[in-house]
């Protein structure tokens, strides 16, 4: 790519590369009307030479600026062109899809992409939404066993996004639109300097998932305001420093129904009791055996679709980690490993189906679904819990208050 001529402009400016004199400017940064500080070179030599760390520049301002065209209100303006997200946010059409739902939740509007401003690090499917370490790299078939020096990272964004979630936590009550939820989210995230990985990770609209009632996983934030009575939950992930964190948990919105309180709370005690055996040397397929066990128990079944999986570098990675019983994952746990365990628990049959918007997986028989998850570190001795609850975590699970 070759810089343009534009001497009128770029004269008062000095080479970005060697500080002479600049008569070109960069033509990308002129499209995106990017400042002409930093853009300008002496000639295409010093922009060649420039080339490879000049280019992130425009990545970024594509992520803080996605679809800006002139005249359109501004991205994050939010309320103007809400439409119902279609086909993993691909397309979007403005009348609500035909579909035969399964329970009494309908998909509403979504907001615009919200904006990442340029200093924050991005994984690489911010700006086209197609991951591409992920899916190719090695760790897709085997499980890392994380350095020192990683593992510490993994501490320090997890206890990030576990702040992330607190954040949305405080802020669900009757009233409050799933939408504002992420927007909470959003913004908590990029205050402490992190990208939250959902945003466009495989077209994804939005910043976090928020599921509620009969939805299983990966609800899309959208303009429909909680109710009393509803359940919901809100699932963060957070990509810091290089490493991603991740964590779920499932609020009461207002006075919850008696079958309700007793699936969540039941939910959560499926994710103890598995989190319980982890240590070196037990089988990950034993985690679905724990899970099952608790859920049949009280008359609940284990979603079957969706699976715990390794993080660290790669949002997604090895060890894949069913929760239902006699299921064939392989390998057993050793120190140094790092993943996720985030069972979905049904009050009905364990079947889902999927939402005309690719994305909102939901209970087939149409009742509610709860799910609790955290990001865990193998120990020499047992099991660290990266994402565990802080003295400062608001006090929202009922069954944990001493009073
Ligand atoms: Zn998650
Ligand atoms: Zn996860």
């Amino acid at each position: 790519m070759a810089a343009g001529s534009d001497a009128g402009e770029s004269g008062s400016f000095s080479c970005a590369k060697c500080g002479k004199q600049a008569h070109l400017q960069c033509p990308k940064c002129v499209e995106l009307k990017l400042p002409r500080e930093g853009a300008a070179f002496c000639s295409q030599e010093c922009f060649k030479a420039s080339w490879s760390t000049h280019k992130s520049v425009h990545l970024k301002a594509k992520v803080s600026h996605p679809g800006d065209n002139p005249g359109e209100p501004k991205a994050g303006s939010t309320k103007d062109g809400w439409l119902y997200c279609l086909r993993k946010g691909q397309s979007r059409t403005p009348k609500l899809p035909h579909f035969d739902w399964t329970g009494s939740l309908r998909p509403y509007p979504i907001s615009k992409q919200r904006l990442v401003p340029g200093h924050i690090d991005l994984p690489d499917w911010a700006i086209d939404g197609i991951p591409k370490i992920e899916p190719n790299s090695d760790l897709q078939h085997h499980v890392e066993i994380k350095t020192p020096e990683q593992i510490e990272r993994m501490r320090e964004t997890c206890r990030l996004s576990r702040e992330v979630l607190d954040a949305a936590a405080r802020v669900i009550r009757p009233g409050i639109t799933t939408d504002e939820i992420d927007a909470v989210v959003h913004e908590a995230t990029i205050a402490a300097g992190g990208y939250p990985s959902p945003l466009n990770y495989h077209f994804f609209p939005k910043s976090c998932c928020t599921s509620v009632n009969e939805v299983i996983c990966h609800g899309i934030p959208d303009a429909r305001k909680l109710e009393d009575g509803d359940i919901v939950n809100v699932d963060i992930s957070v990509y810091y420093k290089g490493v991603h964190g991740d964590l779920n948990e499932t609020f009461f919105v207002g006075n919850v129904d008696e079958a309700s309180r007793r699936l969540v709370q039941c939910t959560y005690e499926c994710l103890e009791k598995a989190i319980a055996i982890v240590k070196p040397g037990v089988r990950f397929r034993e985690v679905g055996e724990v899970i099952n066990r608790h859920a049949s128990m009280s008359g609940f079944s284990v979603v079957k679709s969706y699976c715990g999986h390794g993080i660290g570098e790669l949002f997604h990675c090895a060890p894949n980690i069913p929760h239902y019983s006699r299921n064939k994952a392989v390998g057993v746990m050793k120190a140094g490993q790092t993943f996720t365990i985030e069972p979905m628990i049904n009050s009905g049959v364990w079947r889902d189906r999927m939402w005309p918007d690719g994305w909102t997986a939901v209970t087939a028989d149409g009742k509610r679904s709860a799910q609790f998850e955290h990001t865990l570190l193998v120990t020499e001795t047992g099991v660290e819990v990266l994402t565990a609850r802080l003295p400062s975590s608001p006090d929202v699970l009922p069954w944990l208050s001493s009073s």
